[in-house]
């Protein structure tokens, strides 16, 4: 960019899947735009991920509505043909992305309509501003993290591969999708591991013939607006990879892993667990199964002719780490010389200078309308509906802004005749 100011009716920043989405939806509306990408289009897909991981959701499900994936539709597609695809999506619209270009600060204009905003690369104007920045930006790993420098701890967001970790046994805590994929993927490779589980939601991969992510569509559960109360912190543990199964922390266990309950504390070498797992394993039956029952329910109703499939039903019996649970670990002693922290992460907005947060600090927005005029999230967990972080879902949240802004600049731009 130029070091002189440049003036754009809306600017986006962050070209992910959101900001792919932003920018397709305001070509079509005719909004002058840019987007700015502080690295590369789509990046998190391709740095953020380990090496083997694929989309949870298959390749006919997750994607936009204007491009298919190459190959099986059914199929799981690599994180690289996933950050490919935006990619290639971007360039049949010709977006107006600029990659390598950081925004430091966004500042509201006083006395003048807009903001000015400071980048690596010069000052914009702009009179809209879409942060589509990421739901998943800040990996978090909790306070209680032990501090020993001879343990090697990473986020599941830096894990790339077994080999890449010190010899010895792991500790993976977190048993959401990417937690149980990691612990698994380790096992696999032959290493020992722990698996510590806090409460989770696990659907199953496919029933009666059809994915999970069918299944939420037609139940509508993709559409929900908020999670359910005192759900907010269960994570949801679901799985593409291998083609595709159920996320089943009994047969985990079975192949070698060692289940523990939520991780509590570390002190002097020593990791404690809540004596939880059995109920969190439990808890996720009960998700399960709950599925199952409505699954079953909708067949009846629509008379589907999809095939029964009680097996689904059948558990295999509890492991020993479940009904003898281990609730304290000497790492050492156990050979333990990683921990893998799959804790999730956080949205990161300090460089918005604007009125569009609470007291806590979370954006303050309707469906990603913010409270500041002019100001717009896009793709945070939960903007309008459960599916709004997932990329079908934040294709559709993007319209809404889109139309948003369009409509807005009907009255910035309107004149009384005469006038
Ligand atoms: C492990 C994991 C697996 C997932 N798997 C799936 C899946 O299979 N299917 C699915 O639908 N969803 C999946 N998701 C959820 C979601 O699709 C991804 O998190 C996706 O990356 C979110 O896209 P986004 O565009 O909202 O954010 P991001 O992909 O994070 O994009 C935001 C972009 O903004 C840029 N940026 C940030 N700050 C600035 C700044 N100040 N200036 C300029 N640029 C900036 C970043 O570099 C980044 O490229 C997964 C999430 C995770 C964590």
């Amino acid at each position: 960019m130029t070091p002189e100011t440049i003036k754009i009716d809306t600017l986006v920043v962050g070209a992910g899947q959101a900001g792919v989405a932003m920018s397709e939806h305001l070509t079509r509306l005719d909004i002058p735009h840019l987007v700015l990408e502080k690295n590369r289009i789509a990046e998190a897909w391709r740095s953020a991920r380990w090496d083997s991981m694929v989309a949870n959701g298959p390749a006919w499900h997750d994607r936009f509505p204007g491009m298919e994936f190459a190959g099986d539709p059914d199929g799981f597609v690599a994180k690289e043909q996933v950050a490919d695809y935006f990619v290639a999506y971007a360039q049949q619209f010709n977006a107006p992305i600029r990659t390598g270009v950081e925004v430091k600060r966004l500042r509201r204009n006083q006395g003048r309509p807009g903001f000015t905003v400071e980048t690596t690369q010069g000052t914009i104007e702009a009179l809209h501003v879409v942060a589509a920045t990421g739901p998943f930006q800040r990996p978090v790993i909790p306070a209680i993290a032990p501090r020993e420098p001879e343990l090697h701890q990473i986020h599941s967001a830096h894990y790339r591969n077994p080999q890449q970790l010190p010899e010895g046994a792991v500790l993976v805590v977190g048993a959401g999708s990417s937690g149980v994929q990691i612990a698994d993927e380790l096992r696999r490779a032959g290493r020992e591991v722990y698996l510590s589980v806090g409460p989770h939601d696990r659907p199953p991969r496919s029933y009666r013939n059809r994915d999970f992510c069918w299944w939420l569509g037609v139940l509508g559960l993709w559409d929900l607006s908020s999670s359910e109360p005192g759900k907010e912190h269960v994570t949801i543990a679901v799985s593409g990879a291998r083609g595709g199964r159920t996320v089943d922390f009994r047969r985990l266990a079975n192949e070698g892993i060692t289940l523990v309950g939520r991780t509590q504390s570390f002190e002097q070498g020593v990791a404690t667990f809540s004596a939880d797992l059995a109920e969190n394993i439990a808890r996720g039956d009960e998700n399960y199964l709950g599925l199952l029952d409505v699954a079953d329910a909708w067949v009846e109703r629509n008379g589907a002719s999809l095939p029964e499939e009680p097996e689904a039903r059948e558990m295999l019996p509890d492991p020993e780490c479940v009904t003898d649970p281990i609730l304290s670990l000497d790492l050492a002693r156990s050979g333990v010389t990683s921990i893998i922290w799959a804790t999730g992460y956080a949205t990161d907005h300090n460089w918005m200078e604007v009125d569009a947060f609470d007291e806590q600090g979370k954006p303050r927005h309707q469906r990603g309308v913010s409270s500041e005029s002019g100001i717009y999230f896009l793709g945070l967990p939960w903007l309008s509906r459960r599916g709004s972080t997932f990329i079908w879902g934040v294709w559709h949240d993007a319209k809404h802004i889109a139309d948003h802004i369009a409509t807005r600049r009907n009255y910035e731009h309107y004149l009384p005749s005469g006038e």
